[in-house]
Formats: structure tokens, C-alpha cells, sequence
């Protein structure tokens, strides 16, 4: 067992800088929960208030029903690992990894079998011997793993761990730590500003804005319905679609209708979500949708059973991408980005029809930024 539990979290910098305002969570043994937002979010700071690396402003940390509020770092059964190593240059892998152990009098059979299983599960066995200078960054991060493996702590706290390594590393380490996760079965409490590696790694994500927490979630609820126009923007790439439209009450559909001049777009919404209380109520006013590129269709199937939802496009820009294309349009002079199937070709001074996929369509109110549709 090793739960977290958060209640009313918050901490004051000197100076009264608010970096965390009442956080709170129960996070479950052997989640893998990930902390995620733009830098200064206040991600770091609250990873370092249960490390017991930053002192706690206001309300209570429990690890496995204990308060730990006053207890010192290295009484919390935890262990952290960094974005830089922190690996001592002069000690070898193996000495490296066995250092806290040893320091703890570990006796020596033990210290060599849990170095030895650590080294297996992040295949390093080879490297035992070498040091820190001889080995690549990716390299560097397993052992930076493996040291922090080789005590069992209850939990493993991850800072940006993945965040000097290149892209290519970057996405096999996803997989090494995620097979981690799972083979130890220990609690992961991991921090990132990158959301690929939320919605990759994570069983439930926490998305921070200026300190305070918009959203906990498993990573597709978070996808499909999110609270509010930040956490819709912040998830997903490429980013999501927004605009700004009225809603249209015609006494049997909904519409959204867009676009400056003479030339506006309506697009219907299907009936179980336009006919909602919630968005009736914003009949003739103005609201901001969401629509992410991906639910924009050029496919002459879903085009032809979907008259409601067509829209005319000019085509501004096609990026090439492979088996699918980033189309860049304009639908009555708004712009969106569409993900295209390259099979259907695209080229830019075009002009198309196109089906908005409502039914996958958000809606924010436009004063609070909070979603009417989820
Ligand atoms: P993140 O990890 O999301 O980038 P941090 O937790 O590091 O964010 O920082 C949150 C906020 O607290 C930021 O505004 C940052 O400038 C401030 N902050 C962080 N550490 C300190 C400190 N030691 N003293 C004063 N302000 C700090």
C-alpha cells in the first residue's frame, strides 16, 4: 500500500508569491499520476512539498494514511528522480546505484542483488562498470532510475525526467518507464509540461494553470470532455480548433453559426447535445466552440450523411505529413486546421466541402471559459 493523500494543499513563496492554491487529491497505490501545465504552474513545487524538499503552507500530506507534514524527506519512503542526474562522476554505475543503500548499511549480498535486479529491469547490466562520462544521456536517466529502484520506496517522485533527452529517446524512455510503472506496482507521481507524455504515461492526469488544479482525469476522459477552454487547448495535438459563434434555435435544432459578413456558416448540432438544457439557455448569444482538427472530415461518405454539418472551405495550406495532412482552411473567413487522410488530395486555393464531426464538438461559455456541452 502506498496511497498520497492531499487535502487543501497550498504553499506561499516569500514575497507572497501563490504557487499552489489548495490542491487536493487522493491519489491510490499504484497509480501513475502525472502533474502537467505550462512552466510555473506550480507543478514542481507541489512534487517538492511531498518530496519534503519545500516546507507546506497550508493544509495536510498523508503517505499511507500518515501525516507527514513535519516528517523529514528521507523518512517518507520516497524517492525522487531529477531532469539532470545528479550522478557522482567519480563512482561507477553499480557504485552509484548502491550508494543510498549503502549508506543505510545495507548488508552487501543484498546491495548487489537489488543493484543486479535494478540493472536488469532497465537493461543496463552492461554498464555496471562504467561511469557517468562514458555513458549517453538516455543511458545516464536509467541509472538515475535504477538508483532511486534499488531502495523500494513507497513512492517514485519524477521531475521533467525525460526533458534532456532528445525526441527519438524521449519516446522509447516512455515505454521503459511505463513498463517500470507496471513491474514494480509502486505509486508514480510524475511532473512534465508535455502532454504527449501525460496521455502516454499517465492513469490519471492533474492539468495546473497559476497554481491552481482545473482538471484531474484518466487521459482520454480528459480528451473527450474536458472542463474548461484551457484544459481543451492545452491536451491534444495538434491543438484544438476554437471559435466563436452564436447558438441558433430554430425550435427543433441547434446550430452554431460562425463567420463574419454575409458569408456565415451554420452547422447543426446532433440533438442529444444541442437540445440540452445547458445549451439552450445560450440561444441567440454568443458562446466559443471547440473542434479539434482530427473531427474535421473531408471523407465523401460522412460528407454525404451529414448535410447539416457541411461547410464550404478555401484551402490555404496543405503540410504534407505522411499518411495524413495538416490542411489549413478558412470556413467563411475563420480558420481552422483539419487533419486529412493524404489519400484525399488537397491543395491549397481550393475550395471544398468539409463535415464538422459535432457530436465531438465543444462548447465553452465565452465570460468563464467553463464547457456547457461535458
Ligand atoms: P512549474 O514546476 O510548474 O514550472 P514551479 O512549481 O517551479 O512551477 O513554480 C511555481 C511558481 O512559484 C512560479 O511562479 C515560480 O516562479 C514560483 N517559485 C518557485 N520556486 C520559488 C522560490 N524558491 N521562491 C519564490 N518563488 C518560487
Amino acid at each position: 500500500m502506498s496511497s498520497v493523500t492531499l487535502k487543501g494543499i497550498g504553499k506561499t513563496y516569500p514575497g507572497n508569491v501563490v504557487a499552489v492554491r489548495d490542491f487536493n487529491m487522493d491519489i491510490e497505490d499504484k497509480e501513475f499520476v502525472i502533474l502537467v501545465g505550462p512552466s510555473g504552474c506550480g507543478k514542481s513545487t507541489t512534487l517538492r512539498m511531498i518530496a519534503g524538499l519545500e516546507e507546506i503552507t497550508e493544509g495536510e500530506l498523508y503517505i499511507d494514511g500518515r501525516l507527514v507534514n513535519e516528517v523529514a524527506p528521507k523518512d517518507r519512503d520516497i524517492a525522487m528522480v531529477f531532469q539532470n542526474y545528479a550522478l557522482y562522476p567519480h563512482m561507477t554505475v553499480f557504485e552509484n546505484m548502491a550508494f543510498g543503500l549503502k549508506i543505510r548499511k545495507t548488508p552487501r549480498a543484498e546491495i548487489n542483488e537489488r543493484v543486479l535486479e535494478a540493472a536488469k529491469m532497465l537493461e543496463i547490466e552492461g554498464l555496471l562498470k562504467r561511469k557517468p562520462a562514458a555513458l549517453s544521456g538516455g543511458q545516464r536517466q536509467r541509472v538515475a532510475l535504477g538508483r532511486a529502484i534499488v531502495r523500494k520506496p513507497k513512492v517514485f517522485l519524477l521531475d521533467e525526467p525525460l526533458s534532456n533527452l532528445d525526441a527519438k529517446l524521449r519516446t522509447s524512455m516512455r515505454a521503459v518507464l511505463a513498463k517500470l510503472h507496471m513491474q514494480l506496482g509502486t505509486t508514480f507521481i510524475y511532473v512534465t509540461h508535455d502532454q504527449t507524455e501525460a496521455m502516454t504515461m499517465g492513469t490519471r492526469i492533474v492539468v495546473m494553470k497559476d497554481g491552481d488544479v482545473q482538471q484531474i482525469a484518466p487521459p482520454q476522459e480528459l480528451f473527450d470532455k474536458p472542463c474548461n477552454l484551457f484544459v481543451a487547448t492545452f491536451m491534444g495535438t495538434p491543438q484544438m480548433n476554437i471559435a466563436e459563434a452564436t447558438v441558433i434555435d430554430d425550435g427543433k435544432l441547434t446550430y452554431l453559426e460562425f463567420g463574419s459578413g454575409e458569408k456565415k456558416t451554420r452547422v447543426a448540432l446532433p440533438e442529444w447535445k444541442g437540445r440540452k438544457r445547458e445549451v439552450l439557455e445560450y440561444a441567440g448569444k454568443n458562446v466559443l466552440f471547440g473542434i479539434r482538427p482530427n473531427d474535421i472530415s473531408a471523407d465523401p461518405d460522412f460528407i454525404a450523411q451529414h448535410p447539416g454539418r457541411v461547410v464550404e472551405a478555401d484551402i490555404e495550406f496543405v503540410e504534407l505529413l505522411g499518411a495524413e495532412s495538416n490542411v489549413f482552411v478558412k470556413v467563411s473567413e475563420v480558420e481552422f486546421a483539419c487533419v486529412i487522410d493524404s489519400k484525399i488530395r488537397m491543395s491549397s486555393g481550393e475550395k471544398v466541402k468539409l463535415a464538422f464531426d459535432t457530436e465531438a464538438i465543444h462548447i465553452f461559455d465565452k465570460e468563464t471559459e467553463r464547457t456547457v456541452t461535458n
